[in-house]
């Protein structure tokens, strides 16, 4: 191992932050992390900065200089893998030996009119965006950010008409006592819900279904799904079909020996076919297992493959209700299920647990 292995971590999301936590404990290696954001904020609660909750947000160089690693805000434009440099806006470069890359999710804008039209609550930026909500607002897509906006809008904002709409029913990944209480919560809060439905436009006015129905809306919220930044596929990584990053078991890329990839931004196996899910849960893990496999691969050790499992989801449905499902192995429900205020207790203790450890 060399005096100085430069380990740069590109991205400081809940993957990037727990990789370079980790890479900091690397003897003998120089951590640097790069972000586009001067601070980390809570992700996972812009669902909340939606309704003018006050939301985490605390400063990267601060933070992590305090660590011994160095912070570099800029957002990085290009990887030139066979010089092993990070080209950054403002026509400079950072070279690394190993890289990790984490940068993570932004809103999936493919549907013709959502860029233009709908707005989301992906990112910081992105909410920041949304503007003054008045009268019907139209959330799109029956996942877990769909269904934790639509709740929240309505607990805290009753004077609007919220309507969730979904091509299944809301929850439908859930056990049946899940999707019942969720259901349930809707409709005590006054959310409408149209299943069954696929949207294929976005226009000034509100939706075009493909049923042909056109649903007014002052305000779309777009949450089916997130896509990942194009900086990997245009540096040559391989990459799937979304973009994400291919990775072995140990995060490390399949194109690229010297780059590591976790979070949201890579395709980690998973349990049976599937691939871990874009969570927080996943980014925190597999940002520490990128970090250690650059360790072990310093240290001439083999790779320990990541090993993780899923076993529970939690799910907000505004301030004072909540659903936490408990999960099989292979990331499929059990019939057990915590609901109510003691399941919104419970994520909220999960969401603070997961800022604690992203914390270098
Ligand atoms: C409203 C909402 C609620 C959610 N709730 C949950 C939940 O309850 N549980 C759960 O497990 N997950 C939840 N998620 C998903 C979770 O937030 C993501 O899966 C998680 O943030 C992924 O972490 P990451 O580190 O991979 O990426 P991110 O957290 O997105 O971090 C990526 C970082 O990379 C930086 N970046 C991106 N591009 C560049 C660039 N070119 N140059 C420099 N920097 C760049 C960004 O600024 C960012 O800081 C939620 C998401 C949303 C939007």
């Amino acid at each position: 191992m060399t005096e100085q292995h430069r380990i740069v971590v590109l991205g400081a999301g809940y993957a990037g932050l727990s990789a370079a936590g980790r890479a900091a404990k690397v003897r003998g290696a120089r951590v640097t992390v790069i972000d586009a954001r001067a601070e980390f904020v809570e992700r996972v609660r812009l669902h909340q900065a939606l309704v003018g909750q006050p939301v985490p947000r605390w400063n990267l160089r601060e933070r992590l200089e305090r660590k011994g690693i160095e912070f570099v805000q800029a957002r990085a434009t290009h990887i030139d893998t066979r010089a092993r440099l990070v080209a950054l806006d403002g026509d400079w470069e950072i070279a690394y030996d190993s890289l990790a890359y984490a940068l993570g999710s932004i809103a999936d804008a493919t549907t013709p009119g959502v860029a233009e039209y709908a707005h989301s609550v992906a990112t910081p930026e992105d909410t920041a965006r949304v503007p003054a909500l008045t009268g019907r607002v139209a959330v799109v897509g029956g996942g877990s950010t769909g269904i934790e906006v639509a709740t929240e809008l309505a607990e805290t904002r009753p004077d609007l008409s919220v309507l969730l709409i979904t091509s299944a029913e809301p929850a439908a990944w859930l056990s049946d006592r899940a999707g019942a209480h969720v259901a349930a919560v809707l409709d005590r809060l006054g959310v409408r819900v149209r299943s069954g439905t696929k949207v294929i436009a976005v226009t000034p006015t509100g939706l075009d279904l493909a049923d042909g129905d056109h649903v007014d809306a002052e305000t779309v919220l777009w949450t089916t799904g997130f896509a990942v930044p194009e900086l990997a596929a245009d540096s040559g990584l391989a990459v799937d079909h979304r973009g994400r990053v291919l990775v072995d078991t140990a995060m490390r890329s399949q194109s690229h020996p010297e780059i590591y990839a976790a979070g949201d931004a890579a395709v980690i196996p998973g349990p049976g076919d599937r691939d871990l899910r874009m969570a927080c849960a996943t980014a925190l893990p597999t940002g520490t297992r990128a970090a250690a496999a650059i360790a072990d691969a310093l240290h001439g050790k083999p790779a320990h493959p990541l090993r993780f499992r899923y076993y529970i989801q939690c799910l907000s449905l505004g301030r004072r209700d909540g659903v936490i499902q408990f999960l099989r192995a292979d990331d499929t429900p059990t019939g057990t299920v915590l609901t109510g205020r003691s399941a919104a207790w419970f994520k909220e203790g999960v969401v603070r647990g997961a800022a604690w450890t992203a914390r270098p």
